[in-house]
């Protein structure tokens, strides 16, 4: 078993079935933590998640919710909390785009972009604090996107969900202080996953002359540095938006 510092704490990662939230549950669980495997619709993925930690030893069990919707999320939370006593750590990772020009943006592509990235962490997160709260100990790491801080033509509604979380990161952040639980928010660039590999060629390439490092990022990457924030090394990090996007922020 591992010997990290925060070797049987306990874990609700949302959008777990593939891409970061899939890296974010392996390093979690190699670092000793128990994982909720959170996913809406890919239930055999979020099932092979679960099969790789057992396999190596971890512990962990998939639950389904779709993060927009209130009584799901609280129903989640209540299954975990009765399984493992609460959530030390929460990952608001899961998050979609639905992308267009606003003058065509239809209500239904604005409403649902805001309702899962944006209302699901505000569920999940108002769900899991009181726990941490009485535990004395929490920690809330918000999944961004470079998006958010530089915008992208096509994604108003994305970059304004994605940015929204910096605010709602920033804020909590100061509400909790005092309690022992740092709020903190990642916000990557373009990683490799299957919404980057569906981009056209032209798109990959006027993208790369946004990036200094001039290469994607790994879902490893996203992962190590939630991995970090988790842990107790970063006990006096609070409040902070963390850039992982090979410069691209800059
Ligand atoms: P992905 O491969 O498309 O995976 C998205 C995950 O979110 C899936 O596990 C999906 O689960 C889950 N999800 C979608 N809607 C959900 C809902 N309503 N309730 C619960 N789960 C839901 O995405 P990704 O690229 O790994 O992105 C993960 C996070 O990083 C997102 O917040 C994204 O905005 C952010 N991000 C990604 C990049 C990038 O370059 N990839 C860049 C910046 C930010 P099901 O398949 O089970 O529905």
């Amino acid at each position: 078993m591992s010997n990290s510092d925060i070797n049987g704490k306990t874990a609700l990662v949302t959008g777990a079935s593939k891409g970061i939230g899939k890296a974010i549950c392996l390093e979690l669980a190699q670092m000793g933590v128990k994982v909720a495997v959170n996913y809406n619709s890919s239930k055999s993925e979020a099932e092979q998640v679960v099969q790789t930690i057992t396999d190596m030893g971890g512990e962990a069990f998939k639950i389904h919710a779709d993060v927009s919707d209130l009584e799901q999320v609280n129903a989640m939370v209540d299954k975990v909390s009765d399984e493992w006593g609460g959530v030390n750590i929460l990952v608001n990772n899961a998050g979609i785009i639905n992308d267009g020009l606003l003058m065509r943006m239809s209500d239904e592509a604005w409403h649902r972009v805001m309702g899962v990235n944006l209302n699901g962490t505000f569920y999940c997160t108002r769900a899991t604090l009181r726990h941490m709260v009485r535990e004395r100990w929490g920690r809330i790491i918000n999944i961004g996107s470079v998006v958010g801080i530089r915008g992208n033509i096509g994604q108003t509604n994305y970059s304004s969900s994605k940015a929204a979380i910096i605010g709602f990161t920033k804020s909590l952040a100061k509400e909790v202080a005092t309690r022992n639980i740092t709020v903190n928010a990642v916000t990557p660039g373009y990683i490799s996953t299957e919404t980057v590999a569906g981009l056209s060629q032209r798109q990959k390439d006027t993208i790369m002359t946004w990036i200094p490092q001039g290469k994607f990022g790994n879902t490893e990457d996203i992962a190590s540095m939630v991995g970090y924030l988790a842990s107790e090394r970063a006990s006096y990090v609070t409040g902070q938006i963390i850039s992982v996007d090979g410069g691209m922020a800059i």
